[in-house]
């Protein structure tokens, strides 16, 4: 399966990578605050991630990591 990781703690919380996702199995966990004290983004559903890399790219603090299977 392809494989997107989040270094959760780097993360600000902007979305950025969520609204560029074609799949949109990207999210921000309301319920979780993150050292920083943001918000951080997650994914919901690997299995369908295209390992396109669109948010990784987008990402300003380089904090997603994206391995195609
Ligand atoms: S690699 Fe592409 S499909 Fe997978 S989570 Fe990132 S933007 Fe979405
Ligand atoms: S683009 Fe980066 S900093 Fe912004 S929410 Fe997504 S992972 Fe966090």
């Amino acid at each position: 399966m392809n494989k997107v990781t989040f270094s959760e703690d780097l993360c600000k919380g902007c979305g950025l990578c969520a609204s560029v996702c074609p799949k949109k199995i990207i999210a921000l966990d309301r319920e979780k605050l993150n050292k920083k004290g943001y918000h951080p983004a997650g994914i919901t559903d690997q299995s369908k991630c295209i390992a396109c890399a669109m948010c990784a790219t987008i990402c300003p603090d380089v904090v997603i990591k994206v391995e195609k299977e």
